[in-house]
């Protein structure tokens, strides 16, 4: 057997919210560990970039108040938040004019309002039903998953505008379009959430708070605590157990250890090797998980004008590539940021444009919701996640129809040594940082009653 360079306890593959939290609980309970990690640097699906005296997030970035995985942490290393600005009205673009809006449903004609309200309150209904440890138990849930959200949008919602907007929010959670996801899926992402409200509201529900050092600023400090037992550049080909222990074999490291927490994208997972091969259930399960398509732009002002023309930042596009925005300034307005998104479609469309014409045609949408001074940002960056190595998408997987109930035992089951983490198998807050988290927490707790 070939020499390990390093021995542990407990190897954790991925320093991602998942994998740095199981790292920390591990190590926290007096155990050893070695973190290997593929990037150069920690976070994963979260990267902040600092800006001139502020930041961008890229990724991840916004958590909500009932995500109390997450705020736990932001008080343990005595981090900040601040409030996503929402006061203002919204705007929507519909059919090449864009309307202002106040609340959660924007004004449409009375058949397309309906429609949207009918639809939410529907899945909202059928959400509730979901039991989130093990739907695929559920007779009615099987059922639901025997279909798309796509077909059942079809179905349910006959005024193309209120479908279109429903589907926009598969879109925005899945990054997928409606007809590749199964509605059990976006049922258990609801239930997860609390709710559609919890989902899509900025104040009081997903989009409310976000970090003033950036949403990475949580795994820096979890990445300094770990010292040396973190490799970065250090990419895992391959894992294996024996009797004894597994081996996980990466670039220039090998690290023998007692347990394995793989914490990485279930489709970068699929990609590992495994000696021996991993059940067919599982393997399967990992090869029917894959990323959607997330382009997020942020075009950066000297201050958030919008504000003083009674503008939230918040917008929705029905008809354009871009899907949503946001206001991600600091409180102050200095300097304003509009953090836009496409997704699924929508994300592959913006990102088959060259960079000049990629911008070009953000900032015009940008304009045509906040007015000409959009036109002119300082500064702007945009990223496509699909193009990201070490995620192949984002914000999460998705299942297809049949996925979750035939697989979904295998979700979270180990596989002798090897113990799974990532947002993706989540319960409460599933796709999201606060799940990742909760992922981790969970995964350590596996290892330590199969330890001590
Ligand atoms: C554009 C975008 C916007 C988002 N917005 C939000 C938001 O506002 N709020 C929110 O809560 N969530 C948001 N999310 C989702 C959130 O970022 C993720 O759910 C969460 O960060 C996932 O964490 P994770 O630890 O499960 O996985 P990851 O963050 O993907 O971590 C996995 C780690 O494994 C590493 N890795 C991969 N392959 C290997 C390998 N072979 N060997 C070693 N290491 C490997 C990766 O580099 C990565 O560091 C967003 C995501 C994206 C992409």
């Amino acid at each position: 057997m070939e020499q390990p360079t390093h021995e542990a306890d407990a190897c954790i593959v991925g320093a991602g919210y998942a994998g740095l939290t199981a790292a920390r609980r591990l190590t926290g309970a007096g155990k050893t560990v070695v973190v290997l990690e593929a990037r150069d640097r920690v976070g994963g699906r979260v990267w902040t970039q600092p800006y001139d005296g502020f930041r961008l997030d890229l990724g991840g970035t916004f958590i909500g108040p009932n995500q109390d995985a997450v705020h736990k942490l932001v008080s343990e290393f005595g981090l900040e938040t601040f409030p996503t600005h929402y006061e203002g009205e919204k705007v929507i673009t519909v059919e090449g004019q864009a309307r202002r809006y106040a609340g959660l449903i924007p004004k449409l004609n009375a058949l397309a309002v309906a429609s949207l309200g009918i639809g939410m309150t529907r899945l909202d209904a059928m959400a509730k039903r979901v039991p989130l440890d093990d739907p695929w138990l559920d007779s009615r849930c099987r059922r639901w998953d025997q279909q798309s959200a796509g077909a059942w949008l079809a179905r349910h919602a006959h005024v193309p505008l209120g479908r279109h907007l429903l589907g926009a929010t598969v879109r925005g959670t899945m990054c997928a379009d409606p007809g590749e996801v199964s509605l059990l899926h976006v049922l258990y992402l609801i239930r997860s959430a609390g709710g559609l409200n919890n989902l899509l509201s900025t104040k009081g529900g997903y989009q409310q708070d976000q970090l003033v050092n950036g949403a990475q600023s949580i795994a820096n400090r979890m990445a300094d605590e770990l010292g040396l037992s973190l490799c970065l550049d250090t990419p895992v080909r391959s894992i294996t157990q024996d009797d004894d222990g597994v081996t996980v074999h990466a670039g220039g490291a090998t690290v023998r250890a007692s347990r394995v927490v793989l914490a990485v994208p279930p489709g970068i997972a699929a990609l590992l090797a495994y000696d021996p091969p991993l059940p067919t259930e599982k393997a399967q399960l990992l090869d029917r998980m894959p990323a959607g398509s997330v382009f997020k732009a942020i075009a950066v002002y000297d201050d958030a004008f919008w504000r003083a023309d009674g503008l939230a930042g918040e917008t929705v596009g029905a008809d354009s590539p871009v899907e949503m925005t946001l206001d991600a300034s600091p409180p102050s307005g200095q300097p304003g940021l509009i953090m836009g998104f496409a997704f699924g479609p929508y994300a592959r469309q913006l990102g088959a444009l060259d960079d000049d014409e990629r911008r070009r045609a953000v900032v015009n949408e940008y304009a045509r919701r906040f007015g000409p001074r959009a036109r002119q940002p300082v500064d702007y960056h945009d990223h496509e996640w699909a193009n990201e190595q070490w995620s192949r998408g984002g914000m999460m997987a998705h299942l297809a129809p049949g996925v979750l109930s035939q697989f979904g035992p295998a979700l979270r089951r180990p596989v002798g040594r090897i113990h799974w983490a990532g947002t993706e198998t989540a319960t409460i807050s599933h796709g999201t940082i606060d799940g990742a988290i909760r992922s981790g927490e969970r995964a350590a707790l596996e290892v330590l009653e199969r330890t001590t």
